[in-house]
C-alpha cells in the first residue's frame, strides 16, 4: 500500500500514519517523490484503508502495481492537454504538431535535403535518429555525435526544432546539447534509470509506448520523468505487438481517446512504426487527427529506396504535404463541430 500525503503535510501527519501501521504490526517506510511525502507499507491490507484515509494530511491511498499521480488528470474541456513547448513546436492546448524526418540521420547532405523538404511540406519539427536502437547489432547504428551535429545544423537552417532519441542516461548531456526534445524509444520505455535522469534535466521528453506496454504502464513510465521535476512529457502511441503480421505493429488508436480520460499529457501518434508500410501512413495519420491526437510523427525521405533504415515506411515529401493539409482540415472540422455542439 502506498499512502500519499499532501505536499504541505508536516512530519507529525506522517508520524501518525506510521504509528497507526506499526500499532497493527506493519512495517512502514517513508520517502518523498515528486514533491509528495509518501509512506510505503507493503504488507498493509485493505481493511486498514479507511482508518488511514481518515488521518489528517492523507491525500490518497494506492494499492495497484503501476501507480502514477502527476500524470493523472483529464485535460480541461476544449483543450488537448496543457501545451508543451519544444522550440517553436507546441504539443497540446489545441495545436496539432507534425514531426517529420528520416528514420536515421544518414549523412549531413541528405539530412539537409530532407529537412528543407519537410519544412516546405508544412512540418513543424524535424526528427532523425543519431543513436539508433537496432534489433540486430549488424544493422546501421546511426552516426552518433556526427548525426547530432547534422541535426543541429538542419534545425538552424530551417528553423525547425529537432527531436532525437537518447538511448542511454550517459548520453543525455551530449544529446541535449544538440536537440530541442529528447525521445525515449519504445524499447526503452521502461528503462527506469534513463527516465529518472530525464526527469532531472529541463528538455521536453517524447516518450514512446513500449510495444507490449499497457496505458497504465506508459503513464507510470511518464511518472518517473514527472516525479524528477520535469513536467514536459509528450506521449506517443506507435503500435503494439499483436498476432497480425500484415503490418509491423498494430496501431492502437483507442489509446488516444483512452489516454485523454487518464492523463493531461499530450498524445501524438506515429503511424510509420505502427504500420511499417508507407502507403498506410497517411490514412492512419488522418485517423489519428480524427481520434483527437495532438500530433503525428512520420518518417519521410527524399529517396526512400536509398534509406539505410526503415525504407519501406518512409513517405515522400509530397505525401507529407497532403498529410499535413488533411490533418489540419480534420482538426478544423472537429473544432467547428465542437463549437456547433456548444452553441446548440
Ligand atoms: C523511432 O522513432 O526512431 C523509433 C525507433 O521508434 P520506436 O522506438 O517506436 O520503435
Ligand atoms: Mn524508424
Amino acid at each position: 500500500m502506498l499512502i500519499f500525503l499532501r505536499p504541505d503535510a508536516d512530519s507529525a501527519a506522517r508520524e501518525r500514519v506510521i504509528a497507526l501501521l506499526r500499532s497493527e504490526g506493519i512495517r512502514a517506510l517513508h520517502r518523498e517523490i515528486g514533491g509528495y511525502p509518501l509512506v510505503e507499507a507493503p504488507s498493509a491490507a485493505d481493511p486498514l484503508r479507511d482508518r488511514i484515509a481518515a488521518l489528517p494530511g492523507v491525500e490518497r491511498i494506492e494499492t495497484g502495481l503501476a501507480v502514477y499521480r502527476l500524470a493523472e488528470g483529464r485535460a480541461p474541456e476544449g483543450e488537448n492537454g496543457r501545451g508543451i513547448r519544444a522550440g517553436s513546436a507546441v504539443f497540446g492546448n489545441g495545436s496539432f504538431a507534425v514531426i517529420a524526418g528520416p528514420c536515421a540521420v544518414e549523412g549531413r547532405e541528405v539530412l539537409l535535403e530532407i529537412a528543407a523538404a519537410v519544412r516546405a511540406a508544412g512540418a513543424g519539427m524535424l526528427r532523425g535518429g543519431a543513436f539508433k536502437p537496432r534489433t540486430s547489432p549488424y544493422s546501421f547504428p546511426g552516426l552518433g555525435e556526427e548525426g547530432l551535429r547534422a541535426l543541429r545544423e538542419a534545425s538552424d537552417r530551417t528553423g525547425l526544432p529537432v527531436v532525437t532519441e537518447v538511448m542511454d542516461a550517459r548520453e543525455i548531456p551530449l544529446v541535449s546539447r544538440h536537440a530541442d526534445m529528447l525521445q525515449v524509444g519504445s524499447r526503452n520505455m521502461q528503462n527506469f534509470t534513463l527516465l529518472a535522469e530525464l526527469g532531472r534535466q529541463p528538455k521536453p521528453v517524447l516518450l514512446k509506448r513500449g510495444m507490449a506496454a499497457t496505458l497504465t504502464e506508459l503513464l507510470a513510465a511518464a511518472e518517473y520523468v514527472l516525479a524528477g521535476g520535469n513536467r514536459q512529457v509528450v506521449l506517443c502511441e506507435r503500435g503494439v505487438r499483436t498476432f497480425g503480421d500484415e503490418t509491423r505493429n498494430t496501431l492502437d488508436l483507442a489509446a488516444v481517446p483512452a489516454l485523454r480520460t487518464m492523463t493531461h499529457l499530450p498524445v501524438i501518434v506515429d503511424p510509420s512504426h505502427a504500420t511499417g508500410r508507407a502507403e498506410l501512413v497517411r490514412p492512419l495519420a488522418r485517423a489519428a487527427a480524427a481520434a483527437g491526437a495532438d500530433g503525428v510523427m512520420v518518417e519521410v525521405h527524399v529517396r526512400p529506396e536509398e534509406s539505410l533504415c526503415d525504407a519501406r515506411q518512409a513517405i515522400l515529401p509530397a505525401e507529407l504535404e497532403a498529410l499535413v493539409c488533411e490533418c489540419q482540415s480534420i482538426r478544423s472540422l472537429l473544432r467547428s463541430g465542437a463549437s456547433l455542439l456548444t452553441e446548440a
